[in-house]
Formats: C-alpha cells, sequence, structure tokens
C-alpha cells in the first residue's frame, strides 16, 4: 500500500473517524482519495520542479554562449568561436532531449 498524506500540510497522521473519512492533524477532514496526496505525486513533483530548474540553467547557459560567439565573430576568434558553437550545440540537445523525454506526444 502506497503511503498517503494530507493535500492541505502534508502530514501522514490521521484519526479515522470513520470507514471513509479521516481527521487530519491540521484539522481538515478528509474524504475523498483526491484529498490526499501519495507519494508517487510528491516524488513525480520533485522530478518536475528539478527538471524545471536544469531547464532554466540551460536556457541561461545558451544565451551566455550566444552572446559570447557574437563577441567571438566581433573579434574573429575562430578557435574559441568554434569551442562555444560546439558547446551550444551541446546545450542544445540536452534540452531537447529533456523535452522530448517529459513531453512524449
Ligand atoms: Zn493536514
Amino acid at each position: 500500500m502506497r503511503k498517503l498524506s494530507c493535500k492541505y500540510c502534508g502530514n501522514k497522521e490521521f484519526y479515522v473517524l470513520s470507514v471513509n473519512e479521516t481527521l487530519c492533524k491540521c484539522g481538515m477532514r478528509l474524504k475523498k482519495f483526491s484529498d490526499y496526496h501519495t507519494e508517487r505525486d510528491a516524488k513525480w513533483e520533485q522530478l518536475f520542479r528539478k527538471e524545471q530548474k536544469r531547464k532554466a540553467e540551460l536556457i541561461l547557459k545558451i544565451s551566455l554562449l550566444t552572446r559570447e560567439i557574437d563577441g567571438c565573430l566581433d573579434n574573429r576568434d575562430e578557435p574559441r568561436f568554434q569551442e562555444l558553437t560546439e558547446e551550444l550545440k551541446t546545450c542544445w540537445r540536452a534540452l531537447h532531449i529533456g523535452r522530448n523525454h517529459s513531453e512524449k506526444v
């Protein structure tokens, strides 16, 4: 059986009032299954947040790289330009893989 916790406060201890009703420490009466949070939901939420953070970091890196690449073009610094475009490609790939993985259609 999956561990359940209160949707409102996250508490895992309940007072059982009747077969379909429990009372949480926060004072909420939990009647429906949707009043609870399952462990799986919490885990999924955590993964989702991690993924959002990863994407935000990649997007930031991409914008910094793009700016630096522009600078290389101005200074005609070709070795650095090559290096940065490779890094940029890697970032785009990482961003794409993440998106395809989480938003399968
Ligand atoms: Zn509660």
